[in-house]
This record gives structure tokens, C-alpha cells and sequence, in this order.
């Protein structure tokens, strides 16, 4: 699969009408696609005990997306074949008086993965520059000595997650970022099934349909963010989100190729080392 179409080119300015939310490149349906996926997840699986034994780098996932996007039901999906102790999923809600006392990338900074591990932002400080700049009472409550006029914080902000991404990734993290692109009209759909089948009730929220009404605001939002922090060491791909099943491909598809871009390698074990493997073998065999 190509992965081109959905790459956001570092320092070229986005316009969400460009990428088609139904897209399913050469694929007709789920069917299809199956086999596909399958080999993408055991692929996963294969790169990550590497990644592991290797213990040089970590990746972080971050995904981004309007509500019944399908961020949950992707991270389940692709992750299927990942050992769990190699990896781990924060979801991060809307802060708690803790996390308010604190700079804002604080609680992201703590969820990081540790060399070896696939780490999962189920959203993360990217909500500071969307749900923040389309609610701006939020950003009042966030107790800062001084806010930047207008858009000024917005731009601000930009440069501070580039350069946090920019440190994350020369200390061995490596970062991909997602953002799942669903249509409103798709989003709509799903939030009826929400209501209308009772094993889906609990995942429906009256406050997520309000959030309907600043859909314009929200896709302004992404489209500044992806335009200014999308950068060479840290890409956002935007996934088209209305058919499922495309998604969780696409998704195990770009993760399993910067994986593999990443070379990793058993390490080798010294001469030293195997001396005592065979004096142990030795030892197992004559006992
Ligand atoms: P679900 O699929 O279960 O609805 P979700 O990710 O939407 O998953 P919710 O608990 O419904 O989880 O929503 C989390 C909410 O928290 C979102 O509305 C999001 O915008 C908000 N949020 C996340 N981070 C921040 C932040 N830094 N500041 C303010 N709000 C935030
Ligand atoms: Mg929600």
C-alpha cells in the first residue's frame, strides 16, 4: 500500500476537502482487506520483540480524531498481536485539578514509553491546541501568567510541542501521529447505532452531539495543527476514518513500515557470552 496520500509534507498548508474520508485505495471491502491486516498485526508483533530485545528505541503512537472516529476500536485492532509488555495506552480525558497545577505537557511527559515499548496516546497534548482553541474558556481556566494575543498562543504553542517532539525523538523516541479523519455525516450515523443498539448505549454521550455544533471550528483547528506540526521528525498521517476496516490497515501498514525503516537488530551477544552459554549447556547437559 501506498502510504503517500495520507503523509502531511512538513511546512505545506492543509486543506481537509483534499483528503477523502472514504478512500480505500485498491481495497473493495472488509473481506478483502482481511488478510492484509492479518499479516500487518503478526508483522507488528515480529518488529516489536525486537524492538524490545534491542532496548535502543521506543515508539510513541499518537492518535487524534473527532468522537466515533475509531480510535478505540483501531488501537484494538492493530495492537493485536503486540505482546502486552511490550506496549501500553494512556487516554487522556480532560484534566483533573491535579494535572491543571501543572504545564500542560506534564502528564503526557509521565505516560511516555520506555525504551523497547510501543506507547499509545489515545488522544494527548494535541487536545491543547484543538479542544482548547475551539472552547477558549478552557484556556482561562488554565492559570497562566500570560497568554498571547489571538493566535499568537496558538503559534506558540506549535513551536513548544516541535521542539518537545524534537527532544523526544533525539533520546531514541520515536514518534508517529494519526489523526483519524471521519466525515460528519459518517460521525452521525454512528452516533445513532450509539443510540439505537442497547450493547453501544454506554458509549453515547448527549455532550458529544453538542460537539456536532462546532464541527467547522474543530476541522479549522486540526487543519492549522497538522499544517504546523507535522515535521520531518515527527509526521502526521491523516487516516480516512468512515470505513473501518481501511483504517486499522492503513494504520498497521504506516506502523509497520517505519518499524522496519528503523533496521532493528537482535543484539549480539559477545564472545564472553557465549563462552557461558555453552559452559551452561554443559552444565544442563551433565547434570
Ligand atoms: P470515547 O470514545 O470513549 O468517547 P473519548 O476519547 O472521547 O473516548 P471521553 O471521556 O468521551 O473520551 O472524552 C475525553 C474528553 O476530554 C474529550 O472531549 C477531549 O476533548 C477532552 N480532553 C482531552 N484532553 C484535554 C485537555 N488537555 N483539555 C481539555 N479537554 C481535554
Ligand atoms: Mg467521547
Amino acid at each position: 500500500m501506498d502510504d503517500s496520500p495520507f503523509l502531511v509534507r512538513p511546512g505545506v498548508k492543509v486543506s481537509l476537502k483534499d483528503f477523502n474520508p472514504r478512500y480505500t485505495g485498491d481495497f473493495h471491502d472488509k473481506a478483502e482487506a482481511h488478510n492484509k491486516l492479518q499479516i500487518g498485526v503478526q508483522k507488528l508483533g515480529e518488529y516489536q520483540d525486537v524492538l524490545y530485545a534491542q532496548n535502543t528505541y521506543a515508539l510513541l503512537i499518537i492518535f487524534q480524531a473527532m468522537d466515533a472516529a475509531g480510535k478505540d476500536s483501531t488501537i484494538k485492532h492493530v495492537m493485536s498481536g503486540v505482546n502486552p509488555q511490550g506496549c501500553q495506552v494512556f487516554s487522556f480525558k480532560a484534566p483533573s485539578v491535579e494535572e491543571l497545577d501543572h504545564d500542560y505537557l506534564w502528564r503526557n511527559m509521565k505516560a511516555l514509553p520506555e525504551r523497547g515499548r510501543i506507547g499509545i496516546f489515545n488522544r494527548s497534548y494535541y487536545e491543547e491546541v484543538l479542544v482548547v482553541r475551539v472552547h477558549p474558556e478552557i484556556l482561562a481556566r488554565q492559570q497562566l501568567p500570560k497568554i498571547p494575543k489571538g493566535d499568537r498562543i496558538w503559534q506558540q504553542r506549535f513551536e513548544e510541542i516541535n521542539n518537545f517532539e524534537k527532544y523526544l525523538v533525539n533520546n531514541g523516541i520515536v514518534i508517529l501521529k494519526f489523526f483519524l479523519n471521519v466525515s460528519k455525516e459518517e460521525q452521525k450515523k454512528r452516533f445513532l447505532e450509539r443510540i439505537d443498539r442497547p450493547e453501544k448505549n454506554w458509549k453515547f454521550e448527549l455532550g458529544d452531539v453538542r460537539e456536532r455544533r462546532h464541527w467547522d471550528n474543530y476541522m479549522h483547528a486540526y487543519e492549522e495543527t497538522l499544517t504546523h506540526t507535522s515535521t520531518p521528525w515527527a509526521p502526521w498521517y491523516v487516516i480516512p476514518a468512515d470505513r473501518k476496516w481501511f483504517t486499522r490497515l492503513a494504520v498497521a501498514h504506516i506502523i509497520c513500515d517505519r518499524l522496519k525503516a528503523l533496521n532493528l537488530r537482535y543484539p549480539t551477544v559477545s564472545a564472553a557470552h557465549k563462552q557461558e552459554l555453552l559452559k551452561a549447556r554443559d552444565l544442563l547437559e551433565n547434570e
